[in-house]
């Protein structure tokens, strides 16, 4: 009987086409700032050079990363730029690619500690580092009630804390009979998408949202959150959740979290603090003042993997009380049994989360953690910080532009003078240029660009690269040229 199994690439051939793999990417990061930075395919094109079926054969593997050349790379837009200032930064770092190829290759599942003891206990140290990295309230550490999970995403994060949040209000009746219709959560007509796509997909309901009003600064007024919750408890609904966000995705505000957590706490609400991108910040003593108040906080997030050099998907879930989290997500079915979660000694890490099954997140962490060393992380957001205010001093003393809301860390909004549609005008022309990528956001109700500084390997060059580019074609708008 002739052999009929499947090809299996051969550790040697693993070896040399990983080395070609390697060199492709380091390449890649080489080229990676004279590429225009917006992809120009248009819809289809990606689609149209490849093949309609699949490959019945084997093909040969320089033959499929050849088609990465050929393929992949017109259609990406390159969020590793150093010319990339939209949305958010999308972190990548060396050590931080390496962590991913190792868990790779370890091919671990890691729903259990017993399925992987390593996996568990990393993942809950790196996380406790990074309590005292960012000097998070202790509540947050393992070592008390509470603790860190690696989750995907912000989104996800706000999604389990939601889940523990209406079991708490509840008394777990929602998780066995369905959510009431009488349960409201809170956050600023600022806060991400992510809130209220949690809020559906808790059973709770676009409509139980309450959307908090926010100050001239774009942060949530603790005054209007307290009338909304004691007017929903005096209807009869249940308020069982606040979101806090520390700097927002539009404009990077800060919602007051010391006040947001007295008025959480006088009426018993959990609140869940969203620091996706600014957290990162806290690397740095000097910009602390961004968590003040977070010890009245009953979870948190931040993503490592926007502005701490680590890859997507990497966000670091705190809560302080564990077993409110644990209680609300675990299930156990007999096939999942095993003698260390009998003994209740260990963490399970399946129930602090959504899905059952998950990667070894914990190692790129610790590689980025050890590789820069504290020191070269706050190094990195210090430099961002201080680009950015220079950067909005420029643009402040610029006569065709003006600020749009308060800059804060590493992010400047902006407006042309001339009004929105100038405005949307500049941010065509400086995309279109394929030098840098801007997006567009709404303050206080105006069309503004925003400008965010915290690619990896962005510097003073890119960041005046940019600003020149802005400031010329910012003129020719004005002159309507
Ligand atoms: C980016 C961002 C999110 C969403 O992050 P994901 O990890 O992609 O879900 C949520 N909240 C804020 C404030 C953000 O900036």
């Amino acid at each position: 009987m002739p052999h009929t199994g499947p090809r299996h690439m051969t550790p040697d051939d693993f070896r040399r086409f990983g080395y070609a793999a390697v060199d492709w990417v380091a390449r890649y990061l080489e080229d990676v700032e004279r590429f225009p930075v917006v992809s120009r395919v248009r819809p289809g094109d990606i689609r149209a050079a490849l093949p309609s079926s699949p490959p019945e054969a084997p093909e040969d593997f320089e033959a499929v990363l050849g088609d990465l050349d050929r393929v992949v790379l017109p259609g990406i837009t390159h969020w590793q730029s150093p010319n990339f200032f939209a949305y958010f930064p999308a972190n990548s770092s060396g050590p931080s690619i390496l962590g991913e190829l190792v868990s790779a290759g370890l091919g671990v599942q890691g729903m259990l500690w017993q399925t992987s003891p390593a996996c568990t206990e990393l993942e809950t140290h790196v996380l406790d580092w990074l309590v005292e990295l960012l000097g998070l309230p202790e509540t947050f550490s393992s070592a008390s009630a509470g603790g860190g999970v690696i989750q995907d995403s912000a989104s996800s994060a706000a999604l389990c804390a939601l889940v523990a949040a209406r079991e708490r209000a509840t008394a777990g009746a929602a998780n066995r009979t369905g959510a009431p219709g009488r349960l409201t959560v809170y956050a600023s007509t600022e806060a991400h998408s992510s809130i209220e796509k949690a809020v559906r997909i808790a059973g709770i309901g676009s409509d139980n949202l309450r959307k908090i009003p926010t100050d001239d600064r774009l942060a949530m007024r603790p005054d209007a959150l307290a009338e909304a919750i004691d007017a929903d408890a005096r209807r009869g609904a249940l308020p069982c959740m606040v979101v806090a966000t520390a700097g927002t995705t539009s404009t990077m505000a800060f919602d007051p979290l010391r006040q947001i957590g007295e008025v959480c706490r006088e009426r018993g609400l959990w609140l869940h603090v969203d620091a996706a991108m600014a957290g990162t910040a806290a690397l740095c003593p000097e910009l602390r003042a961004i968590h003040d108040g977070l010890e009245l906080a009953d979870s948190y997030c931040f993503n490592p993997h926007k502005w701490m050099l680590v890859n997507f998907d990497c966000d670091c879930f705190y809560v302080s009380d564990r077993g409110a989290l644990v209680d609300s997500l675990s299930i156990l079915p007999d096939y999942l049994r095993n003698p260390a979660t009998e003994t209740g000694e260990v963490i399970d890490y399946r129930d602090w989360q959504i899905p059952l099954g998950r990667r070894f997140r914990a190692l790129k962490l610790w590689f980025v953690i050890r590789y820069y060393g504290a020191a070269g992380l706050r190094a990195l957001v210090r430099e961002h910080v201080a680009l950015t205010r220079e950067l909005a001093d420029w643009i402040g003393s610029d006569p065709h532009l003006e600020i749009a809301a308060p800059p804060t860390l590493n992010l400047v909004c902006f407006r042309h003078v001339h009004g929105d549609r100038a405005g949307a005008t500049l941010l065509e022309r400086v995309n279109a240029s394929g030098a840098a990528y801007l997006t567009p956001t709404t303050a206080h109700g105006r069309y503004a660009l925003r400008l965010c500084v915290g690619q990896a390997t962005t510097t003073r060059r890119h960041v005046e690269a940019a600003w020149e580019l802005v400031r010329r074609e910012a003129a020719r708008v004005a002159a309507g040229s």
